[in-house]
């Protein structure tokens, strides 16, 4: 399968050598080093043909790899990071200072943003396939509502980033100011997927107990020690069928309760009526039962409490006058189904009810948003802003695919690009669909690598790039490993999982010790 192209070319074998070896090689660049880029690369490197090797660059636009793992996946769910001994396992496997059994080699660019620092337009004369895997998670996804620009309202992407060190928010002049959690008593989270689930947990669960010993960043635990907070309510626009969270992340919430302290408000009967539990999935009877369960807990006395609200869409934030850092209340207009039989789509339909809920902070988890990188227009690359995610069938990417249907026939591939993880399907999935997904992206680069479809590139580009990047302050896999090293190390001193560096220039400095 993998005899018909074969290509030869002089390639950089070793990082700081001048142009050495000719081999046999295709040299792929991954934009982004989350689970989408690193289980692409894994998939590459496991069904390539052992006739052909593989060149692979990952382009990270943080100090730090692992994307969403390392900086969207809750602190307390550490054994989900374990996806991220697929990269740790492919870099020493197949890090270009080491001799390696299979003759591939792998190298890591941290802190080099592409689209900025490095241009596609770059990365196209300078490798065979490249892969877009840059995820869902530049900007913030606001609502376009009076109030809505006010500080009390705060993304999740925003409170996430805070808790999980991102170094965006710690950035030395354009850092997240936090809310100030000791004068806020009420919360509401609109949004009810797994995102506002992992916000309510950070909000509700008992910051020395459940939070010190993970590796939340020690400035928010310190702001959660001191937090007024009392009740949090998560609101959705749907009903209590079309809920986005997944049952076992809701019982973990629920499980809350079993410390007697934490309790959670019953959900309006009247949203859970309608359907008749004979109707029910496996799934839904599941989710039903679990409710039962914790809806019937009496608890005296709590510290907190929580609920999810249905069937409810904020039209507007208000501020609180005499503390414009806060708010006083959201207003919320009601809203009713309509089930398209036809479809079996369920939507809202605005009612003329209005109602008010008194809430000192709004944090907005309705999805996070995808966007384009610089170039995409220049090269032909198109973006469906509706849907969040670069236009392709199957992972390969469209070339001016803007002005047609998608579904239009034929598709015009653009040559050697490609796309996984979120920025390929929108900004859904957990991690073993991300997996699953990448796997796809990466069979059909190698399939076309074996029918000779791949961009052309050039010596004097690959030379020119490798010049520029030596003068970049870039974080290599070796750097990467000091910083985690570190991590780990003062993380058990204070006896917690590991003590993030939230700030980049000390992450940098440290990699490059
Ligand atoms: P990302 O993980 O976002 O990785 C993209 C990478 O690209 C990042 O490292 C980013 O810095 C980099 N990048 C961005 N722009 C550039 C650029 N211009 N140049 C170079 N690099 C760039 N799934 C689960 O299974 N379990 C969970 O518990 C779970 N918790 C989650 C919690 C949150 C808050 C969120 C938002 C998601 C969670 N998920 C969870 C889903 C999971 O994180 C995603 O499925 C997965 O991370 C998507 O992978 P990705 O590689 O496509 O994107
Ligand atoms: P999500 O699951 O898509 O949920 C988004 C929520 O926002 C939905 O309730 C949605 O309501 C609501 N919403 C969207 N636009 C809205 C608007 N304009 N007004 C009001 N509400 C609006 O997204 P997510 O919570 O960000 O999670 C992203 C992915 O990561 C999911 O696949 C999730 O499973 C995964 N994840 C997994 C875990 C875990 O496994 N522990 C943890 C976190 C995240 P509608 O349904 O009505 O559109």
């Amino acid at each position: 399968m993998f005899t018909r192209q074969k290509v030869l070319l002089r390639t950089f074998v070793r990082w700081n050598s001048s142009i050495t070896l000719s081999r046999e090689v295709f040299r792929i660049a991954i934009v982004g080093s989350g689970p989408a880029g690193f289980y692409t690369a894994h998939h590459l490197l496991q069904k390539c043909p052992s006739n052909y090797k593989l060149s692979i660059d990952f382009y990270e636009r943080l100090p730090a790899p692992y994307g969403l793992s390392r900086y969207g996946v809750a602190p307390d769910h550490p054994e989900v990071k374990n996806c991220e001994e697929f990269l740790d396992n492919l870099m020493t496997a197949h890090e270009v200072s080491l001799v390696n059994r299979d003759g591939h080699t792998v190298r890591f660019f941290g802190n080099v943003e592409v689209g900025k620092e490095v241009s596609l337009k770059q990365l196209e004369s300078t490798y065979h396939s490249v892969v877009l895997s840059y995820g869902c998670a530049n900007i913030d996804n606001r609502m376009n509502i009076p109030g809505g620009d006010l500080p009390a309202v705060i993304t999740a992407r925003q409170f996430v980033n805070w808790y999980n060190c991102h170094p965006d928010s710690y950035d030395k002049v354009r850092h997240f100011r936090p809310p100030p959690l000791s004068g806020v008593k009420n919360v509401t989270i609109i949004g009810n997927g797994n995102v506002a689930l992992d916000v309510a947990r950070v909000l509700l669960a008992n910051p020395v107990d459940h939070w010190a010993s993970t590796d939340i960043s020690r400035s928010a635990l310190n702001l959660l020690e001191n937090s007024g907070v009392k009740n949090v309510n998560i609101v959705a626009r749907r009903g209590f069928f079309e809920s986005a969270f997944s049952n076992k992340e809701i019982r973990e919430l629920l499980e809350l309760s079993n410390s007697k302290k934490i309790r959670f408000i019953p959900i309006d009967p009247n949203v859970m009526q309608p359907m008749h539990e004979s109707e029910l999935t496996r799934v839904e009877k599941r989710r039903f039962g679990i409710f039962k369960k914790y809806s019937n807990l009496s608890i005296e006395n709590p510290d907190k409490s929580w609920s999810l609200q249905y069937l409810k869409s904020p039209v507007e934030f208000i501020v609180d006058e005499s503390n414009p850092e806060l708010l006083s209340k959201t207003i919320f207009r009601r809203n009713r189904l309509h089930h398209d039989e036809l479809t079996k789509e369920v939507t809202i339909v605005p009612t003329e009810e209005m109602e008010e809920i008194e809430n000192e902070l709004v944090i907005l988890s309705i999805g996070y948003k995808g966007i384009p990188l610089e170039d995409f227009q220049a090269l032909g690359i198109s973006f469906d802003k509706r849907k969040n995610r670069v236009v392709h069938v199957e992972g390969r990417i469209l070339e001016n695919a803007a002005s047609k249907h998608e579904t239009d026939i034929p598709h015009v591939y653009k040559r050697g690009w490609y796309t996984s993880g979120w920025i390929k399907n929108g900004p859904k999935g957990v991690i073993a669909t991300t997996m699953m997904d990448s796997f796809e992206t990466a069979h059909n680069i190698l399939d076309d690598l074996s029918n000779g479809v791949y961009s052309k590139v050039s010596i004097e580009a690959i030379k020119s790039l490798e010049e520029k990047l030596k003068t970049f302050n870039f974080v290599s896999w070796n750097g990467w490993l000091k910083v985690n090293k570190k991590e780990l190390d003062d993380g058990k001193q204070i006896g917690c999982t590991r003590l993030k560096i939230c700030d980049r220039d000390d992450m940098i400095s440290i990699a490059h010790k």
